[in-house]
């Protein structure tokens, strides 16, 4: 009897030991920043949320889209030397807002959510937003020679989800509009609607001609990433009360990242199960 509790008492260490493993593993590669120069005043910093810099020539103005947390927070101020900075967040969520605070002369532009939910999706460093764009506004703002496209698309991945858009180098940034090869992240608490992203998806792959895409999570890739997430939304929803027909959505996408317990396959079809009751 002693012997058997004893066997049960180290497997159940073993798998709690493994989960542990894997949690953090996937956590690092969550954090992990790499970065990618585009061209002398631009570069992209994939990881947490993903970001990018654009500097003016003379090196004294800056855009950050997203600032990324914690450590990954601390790492992109350090590449950040302008005097003038303009932060766009695309969305409330902590892993975009959470390095505001380290930037206390800059400007922060977002969606028009209201303080409180700022302050429930974001974390202690996460300063509010001082302007703030109503759903369907656009304001334009220039860098240098860059004119810069900063979007409220409406509620999808949020209540109110802004994407930036470089004219010149026809560069999009979607924040989390765009999951690439990742299952996405679906927050209730924030307002993610996946009927309405899937209409924002559509409106963007009109709206802009885009050559380079940087997605909220995963790699730099290019205008066919929106229709790739909405392809992926329509397929789980078109899965929904059909067992054969969700475990082959399941398995064309088995090679997306994952995160145990927050996103995933699984995640992607309750929420829209729910959503649809
Ligand atoms: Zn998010």
């Amino acid at each position: 009897m002693k012997k058997a509790l004893l066997i049960v008492g180290l497997i159940i260490v073993v798998v709690v030991a493994a989960g542990g493993v894997y949690f953090w593993r996937a956590y690092q590669k969550f954090m992990m920043v790499e970065t990618i120069v585009v061209d002398p005043r631009l570069t992209i910093y994939i990881g947490c949320g993903n970001s990018i810099v654009l500097t003016s020539e003379d090196g004294s103005s800056a855009l950050i889209v997203d600032t990324k947390m914690k450590g990954a927070a601390t790492s992109l101020k350090s590449f950040v030397k302008a005097k003038n900075i303009t932060i766009v967040n695309t969305h409330s969520h902590f892993d975009h807002v959470g390095g505001n605070a380290l930037y206390p002369q800059a400007t922060i532009i977002a969606g028009a959510y209201s303080k409180n939910q700022w302050e429930e999706d974001g974390n202690k460093f996460s300063r509010y937003p001082d302007i703030r764009l109503a759903p369907g506004e656009e304001k334009i703002i220039k860098i240098d020679t860059e004119t810069v496209h900063i979007y409220n698309t409406g509620r999808a991945h949020t209540g109110n989800d802004v994407v930036v858009y470089l004219e010149n180098r026809k560069l999009l940034v979607t924040g989390d509009l765009v999951f690439h090869q990742w299952h996405p992240a679906l927050v209730a608490q924030s307002g993610t609607n996946v009927a309405s992203w899937m209409r924002v998806l559509d409106a963007l792959s009109g709206k802009y001609q885009v050559r380079t895409l940087v997605p909220g999570h995963g790699m730099v890739t290019n205008q066919s990433a929106l229709t790739a997430m909405k392809d992926y939304f329509g397929a789980v929803s078109d899965s929904v009360g059909n067992k054969n027909k969700q475990a082959a959505v399941k398995e064309k996408y088995k090679d997306y990242f994952a995160f145990p317990g927050v996103f995933g396959f699984n995640n992607t079809l309750k929420y829209i199960q729910q959503e649809r009751k």
